[in-house]
Parts: structure tokens; sequence; C-alpha cells
């Protein structure tokens, strides 16, 4: 049925056609949802369908969708003005970057546009500081299966071979150890060691969370090694895991830092942090971005994160978090179909005991869910911080009856 009414909407069928003609197939076959508009934590298609988005544009739209103090700082922002550059100064960027320092470990901020950039931007903050010392130390060990982003520079650091082979002579410097291994990073470890480079939960490959005690002894190491601890927080940051930044979570503090994703609730930014140490690592002219920091994508986060307060958000993630990994892992015992529900907050990772994670992702949006499949087993969420717990028990009793081939 599902498919007949989708059969019958042309603007559907003229947008697939003219993507496939015009857009570079990176993206393979999409699923078959035009987006017109999004309310809340709901998106409607232009074939007037609407879909529960427990995907938030991959930990994007932490507000969800449309929300007034965004949407209002937006548009007062681009009446104002919507770029300059970075000649000159601008209120907003001040601002934010004043407001992410006294949130975080952080006495400095760089922003830029994108996960892949803010973390380009750590890796050369890293390495110009062992320069500027007068002892560089350009390696960087990252983790197997980790995830930095698509640049030259963050296809080297991500530990998956599929994402560098086809582009190579990539960025050269990076080693890569199994996760969760703290024997593996000593071991790899030399004289030519400046940064460890980690995610604490591995969204991309899977929704794999970094133990605590791995991540301790990670500190622990970089500390007694004078090694740099850069943390990828480009998908865990922004209350996506409960606490703003992940790393709270883990009892620890990096020395670089890098944000994006949910940011700015949907208008792209990228924010490398550092403490007073690291950001020596850039002076005048070593770093730069014509969009970077601008007025529009910085007024756009000074809003997520009034927001995030003002609401108590994170209280939010961390109730309706908890309520989902709960429900869906009874739903697990009772199905026999759940392997595993593993993340924090609402950044979870849903491993199927049996069947492939695509058809399910496929039988949501039959149902009305947007989810993200990731490998061949893996559903994952990381829908708007203020889902409410109503929305929750829709998704996790669609979820049940998918995999109980309800229909
Ligand atoms: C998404 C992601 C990136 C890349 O961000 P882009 O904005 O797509 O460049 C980097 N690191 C992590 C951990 C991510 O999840």
């Amino acid at each position: 049925m599902e498919d007949i009414n989708l059969m019958n909407d042309e603007k559907l069928q003229e947008i697939i056609a003219y993507d496939e003609q015009y857009y570079m197939p990176v993206f393979g076959k999409r699923v078959p949802l035009v987006v017109d508009h999004g309310k809340g934590a709901y998106l409607y298609g232009t074939d007037g369908k609407k879909y529960m988005d427990m995907i938030g544009g991959i930990a994007v739209n932490t507000l969800g969708h449309g929300n007034g103090r965004l949407v209002r700082a937006i548009s007062s922002q681009a009446k104002k003005v919507i770029h300059c550059c970075n000649y000159y100064y601008n209120e907003p960027q001040t601002l934010l970057a004043k407001k992410l320092v006294e949130m975080s470990f952080a006495d400095k901020v760089f922003f830029a546009n994108s996960g892949a950039e803010a973390n380009e931007g750590a890796i050369k903050l890293a390495r110009g500081y062992w320069y500027k010392l007068g002892t560089p130390k350009p390696k960087i060990i990252t983790a197997t299966m980790s995830f930095h982003g698509r640049t030259m520079a963050t296809i080297a650091a991500t530990g998956q071979e599929k994402f560098r082979t086809p582009f190579g002579p990539v960025t050269p410097g990076f080693e890569y150890v199994p996760f969760n291994d703290i024997e593996a990073i000593k071991k790899t470890a030399d004289s030519q060691t400046g940064a460890i480079m980690l995610e604490l939960i591995q969204g991309e490959s899977g929704v794999h969370p970094a133990d605590f005690d791995y991540i301790q002894a990670v500190r622990k190491f970089c500390t007694e090694n004078k090694i740099l601890l850069i943390i990828d927080e480009v998908q865990t940051g922004v209350g996506h895991t409960g606490t703003f930044f992940a790393y709270e979570q883990f009892g620890i503090q990096p020395d670089i830092l890098t944000l994006a994703k949910g940011l700015a609730g949907g208008v792209p930014i990228g924010a490398v942090l550092a403490n007073k140490v690291a950001s020596t690592g850039f002076g005048p002219s070593d770093h730069g971005s014509t969009f970077g920091g601008n007025p529009l994508a910085c007024a756009a986060g000074l809003a997520v994160l009034e927001e995030i307060e003002s609401k108590n958000l994170l209280g939010n993630v961390q109730s309706v978090g908890a309520y989902i990994q709960k429900k869906l892992t009874s739903v697990g015992k009772k199905t026999k179909k759940i392997a595993e529900v593993r993340g924090k907050g609402l950044l979870l990772g849903i491993e199927l005991e049996s069947g492939s994670s695509a058809d399910v992702k496929m039988k949501l949006f039959e149902k009305g869910f947007l989810v993200s499949s990731i490998g061949s087993n893996v559903i994952r969420i990381a829908p708007p911080l203020n889902l409410t717990r109503f929305q929750a028990v829709k998704f996790i009793s669609a979820f049940q009856d998918v995999l109980e081939g309800k229909e």
C-alpha cells in the first residue's frame, strides 16, 4: 500500500530522477523521502506524510525542527548581517566562544564549518604545538573503527581502511590501535607521538562507547608522556549523551576537543576547543576560515545553548534516553531479536540479533519513523534533545511491531 502511495507522488519521483541524473552518487539509493518541512520532532514529506525524526539529521537537529528560539535567532541575525569575514570582530562569534569556554575545560575556541574541518583544525593545532616548542612530534594515534571525517587528513585519522584506500596517498603520520585497549596505545606511542585522538562513543561505526577505565588510563598516559589528548565530540557533544560534553561522564579533561553536528541546530558549524597550553599551537596566520565563526552560525549556536539551558534539555535527554534504553532492552528480551542496546542518553545503537538493519530501517520508515542503519545489524538513533516521553513510547511500540513482523 505504502509503495502505491509513493508511486503516486509525482514530486517525489521527479526529485529522485533529477538526483540520479545530476547529483554525484555518493549517498547511493537514499530513503525515498523528499523533505518538505519539519515541526518539532517531525519531518513532513512532499507527499504530505509525517515522520518522527529519530535520527535528527545525524545528531544535528538538537532542538528538532522549527524551534522558535532558533528560528528567531537566525532570522533576526540574517536581517542584521549574515557574513562579514574574520578581518573584523562580530559579537555572536565572541559570545559563543566565551560561552563554550565557560562551559568547558577550554580556554580558547576556533570556529570552522563542519566536523571534518574542526578535526583538521585539531590535528593542525596539535602538530603546530610541538613544532613551536622546537620538538616536532607529528605522529597521532587514533582508534580502529573510528570516524573523524572525509577530508584528506581526517580520512587518514579515521581507523577504517575503506575510507582511505581509494584516495591515497593520504596525510601521513597516523597510527591505529584497537579501541578500548590501553596496552595497544602504550606499545604504539613513541617519542614522535604528539597526540592521541579518540571518540568517547564511536558513533559512525555502530555506537560503541569507550570504557570509563580506558579513557581514564589514556588521560593518565597522555599526561605522563606529554602527549596531547584530542577528543572528537563532533557527534557526542552538545547534549546527546545527557551531559553537554560526553567527557564529563568519563572524569577527564581533554587538551583539545572538537564539536560540530548539533552545535548550531542545523546551521553548518564546527569548533575546536583547547586548553591554554594546547592553544599555543596556533599563532597569527597559522589557521583560518572564510566562513568559520560567521555571525549567522554563531547566533544559531548561542540560541541552541540558551534553549538547552533554559528548558533543562539535558535532564530530558537523561530521562527519555534511559527510558528508551530500558524499554528497548526489554523488547529485546521479549522478542529475542535485539542483541544489545548501547550508548548514552539519546545517542543509542540497537544491535539486532538477526535480520538486516537496512530492512528494519525501511519498515520503520513505512510506519513513519526515521532512523539510520549502520553496517548490517545496527540501528542508530540520535533524536532531538527535546523528544518527549510520549514520542518515545510511540517509537518503541513501532520498533516492537517491526521486530514482530506486525503490519
Ligand atoms: C560526523 C562526524 C565527523 C565528520 O563531521 P562532518 O560535519 O560530516 O564533516 C567527525 N567526527 C565524528 C565523530 C563524527 O560523528
